[in-house]
């Protein structure tokens, strides 16, 4: 079986498989962002060169496929509608941000069931669907080295989560479950880490400064205290001569 590829769209030979296929030659066109495949018989030409997206893309777009940007770009239904999903998610979010604040009312007049639960509370993270699960498999497939490489460069669970417009503790799910629980799931992994680094090194800088206005002051005491001490030893002297003088 032999496969030629042109702009996106590969001609391919199969040969029957029932009395139901006869077999021939296939045109493919593959989803920008999973593995979902749109087949079509191809048409029988003479001579001339066919226009291949002429022939493939219309058929794609009446089984559902996004065509618009040609057939390296083509999306699958699958993937559309997980992305208008995904999209009206997103504004529903917005809505809800965008929503006023109602006013406070008087505390006797709230009654209990209503009180608002504590801000961290408030938004649990939407379960994730199964196709959503796949697509952030597949889009981790693409970008993520191995458990213990982590990501390629310039990927994180947020910038997956940003490109598929799916939460991103639904990445770290998906990544925990193909890759373990201690796969690193990119910078922002760190970034507690960092600010603790931070804080301890903000520390050490100050108990080092202090530590050194402590060595200044007691330069300052032991220089004092040395002049005391020679003061005292004169007025001794001063003292016994004046003892003697008396005595
Ligand atoms: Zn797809």
């Amino acid at each position: 079986m032999s496969e030629i590829d042109q702009d996106g769209i590969t001609t391919f030979t199969r040969r029957p498989t029932s009395a139901d296929d006869p077999g021939g030659t296939f045109r493919r066109i593959t989803c920008r962002c999973c593995p979902n495949a749109f087949e079509m018989r191809a048409r029988r030409f003479m001579g001339r060169v066919p226009d291949l997206e002429g022939e493939v893309l219309p058929e794609a777009k009446k089984a559902g496929w996004d065509v618009l940007h040609g057939a390296r770009k083509a999306v699958c239904p699958r993937c559309l509608s997980l992305q208008s999903k995904a999209k009206a998610r997103k504004e529903a979010k917005i809505m809800v941000a965008k929503m006023p604040t109602p006013m406070p009312r008087a505390p006797q007049a709230e009654p209990a069931a209503l009180k608002a639960v504590p801000a961290g509370k408030a938004e649990a993270p939407p379960a994730m669907d199964i196709d959503a699960a796949f697509l952030i498999r597949d889009k981790l497939g693409e970008v993520y080295l191995d458990a213990q490489r982590g990501y390629g460069e310039g990927w994180t669970d947020k910038r997956v989560a940003e490109s598929l417009t799916v939460p991103r503790d639904w990445v770290r799910q998906v990544r925990c479950k193909v890759y373990g629980a201690g796969s690193a799931g990119g910078a922002e992994d760190f970034a507690p880490v960092l600010a603790e680094a931070r804080a301890a090194l903000a520390a050490a800088k100050d108990l080092t400064e202090q530590g050194l206005k402590v060595q200044q002051e007691m330069a300052v005491f032991d220089r004092a205290r040395g002049e005391v001490l020679a003061q005292v030893g004169r007025l001794e002297r001063r003292l016994a001569d004046i003892e003697k003088a008396v005595g």
